[in-house]
């Protein structure tokens, strides 16, 4: 039987600065929580952390099934947070440096949220720290860099560490470009699609949700 986020947490996600839509919210901590049955004692891992909105979805969805969340982000904004860009917010500045450091808003977050046990902030490039990272894991969600070379990266880093049976989401996946950029259609969810290794359980908004089949039979219908 499938439960909900926390009411309070819910709320407080819908307080928490960043581009993710309540009812996308919603699907994620769904598909997290599916994957965390699926997957027991495999980790989540965020690919955009920005200041916790989507985090307190998913890490409320890890703690609830006895999972962790590792969310990945170096905290200076994609291309499109920076000044003059439509997704630039002032406020995330640092008065000192003058770049954009999220941060200490995300901080803020977790300690509101009480999900320290069980979310790991990882304050890195996602390439850099996928390269080390080895774990198999039960869910995937990307929404980093939005250009073409990040997500073709974040696409080959991450998304062969997703254990077979476990989940890949991916944000801001726009089959018409006049609805929004086209790199994480382009290079995250079709390749994902079309390698035969997904196939698509859910879609919510711009959220795509697949799950990895089997990996000796990457054509059969087989889950
Ligand atoms: N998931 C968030 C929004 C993420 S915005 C929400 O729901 O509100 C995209 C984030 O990706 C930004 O915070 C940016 O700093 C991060 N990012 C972009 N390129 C990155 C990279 N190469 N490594 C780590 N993080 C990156
Ligand atoms: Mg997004």
């Amino acid at each position: 039987m499938a439960s909900k986020i926390p009411r309070a947490l819910r709320e407080l996600a819908l307080a928490t600065k960043g581009f993710m839509p309540p009812d996308e919210g919603d699907a994620l901590f769904d598909a997290a929580s599916e994957a965390c049955r699926a997957k027991p004692g495999l980790p989540l891992v965020e690919i955009g952390t920005y200041c916790g909105r989507s985090t307190v979805w998913l890490g409320a969805a890890a703690k609830k099934n006895n999972s962790v969340l590792f969310s990945v982000d170096h905290h200076f904004g994609s291309e499109e947070n920076q000044r003059g860009w439509p997704w630039h917010d002032d406020s995330l500045v640092d008065a000192q440096t003058q770049k954009l450091n999220t941060l200490p808003e995300f901080l803020r977050t977790l300690r509101q949220s009480a999900l320290g046990d069980a979310v790991v902030p990882v304050v890195s490039d996602s390439g850099l720290f996928g390269g080390q990272f080895s774990t198999p894991l039960a869910f995937l969600f990307i929404d980093g860099g939005h250009g073409d070379t990040p997500t073709r990266r974040d696409y080959q880093t991450w998304t062969p560490k997703i254990a077979v049976g476990g989940y890949l989401a991916i944000h801001d996946v726009f089959a018409d470009p006049k609805d929004g950029g086209q790199a994480p259609h382009d290079f995250i969810y079709r390749p994902a699609l079309d390698s035969g290794l997904f196939t698509q359980v859910s879609a919510a908004g711009s959220l795509r949700v697949l799950r990895r089949r089997s990996a000796d039979h990457p054509s059969s219908s087989s889950s």
